[in-house]
């Protein structure tokens, strides 16, 4: 799929007030700084996301609307990406912590046009807790998820190998089978092509 437009829609803390769900949506989410909004930038090609030293900056329902509009030719299926608040910043209040939570459950949960759910995991780092509790609740919602490993640039071949293996035993814990996954750099564009590959068969599920 080519990305032929790009542009932010709205920005919202109440999940009522997304856009009308009249088309198919995918949303990004990670632990903060996992490098969620450098990855949806090299996605779309634009500088649609935030990205910042300051993790947990993001701390809104992002809407942007991708491939609608005159730019985009016949034929062509628009979606919504959706960039969600980073979980897990420590240095964000337990209080507003919880609110996230709540929101990013209600929306996840209630929203219909959503198609996939993309978990960003830091590819350097061994499997963290709070991500494997993420993945445990989308499954026990039933919610449909693919695993994005950021940052594998930063990886040789051998290290990714361990690193996968190190996750694999972590999900066999919690799932039968590994989910489906990518493997991703926001500084190469690995990962790109495949990706929107995986989001072009799914706009036409
Ligand atoms: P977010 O908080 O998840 O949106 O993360 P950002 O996109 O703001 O990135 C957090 C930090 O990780 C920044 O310092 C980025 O430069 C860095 N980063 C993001 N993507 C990559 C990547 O693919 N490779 C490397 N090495 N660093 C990255």
């Amino acid at each position: 799929m080519k990305i032929h437009q790009a542009e932010f829609v709205i920005s919202n803390s109440d999940p009522a007030k997304c856009p009308k769900p009249d088309r198919p949506e995918y949303a990004f989410i990670g632990r903060s700084n996992v490098g969620k909004s450098s990855l949806i930038n090299r996605l779309v090609q634009r500088d649609l996301a935030k990205t910042s030293g300051k993790p947990g900056k993001t701390q809104l329902i992002n809407h942007f609307s991708i491939n609608s509009g005159k730019l985009t030719p016949k034929g062509e299926t628009a979606w919504y990406l959706v960039d969600l608040p980073g979980y897990g910043y420590a240095k964000v209040p337990k209080n507003v912590r919880d609110q996230f939570a709540g929101m990013i459950s209600t929306y996840l949960t209630g929203r219909e046009n959503l198609r996939c759910i993309f978990v960003l995991i830091d590819m350097r780092i061994p499997p963290q807790q709070i991500d494997l509790d993420f993945i445990t609740r989308l499954g026990e919602e039933r919610l449909p998820f693919v695993l994005v490993f950021t940052k594998a640039e930063k990886l040789k071949s051998g290290a990714r190998s361990t690193a996968l293996e190190i996750y694999h035993a972590a999900v066999a814990q919690i799932f039968d089978t590994f989910p489906t996954y990518f493997i991703t750099s926001a500084t190469t564009g690995e990962g790109r092509d495949e990706i929107l590959a995986y989001l072009d068969d799914m706009n036409k599920a």
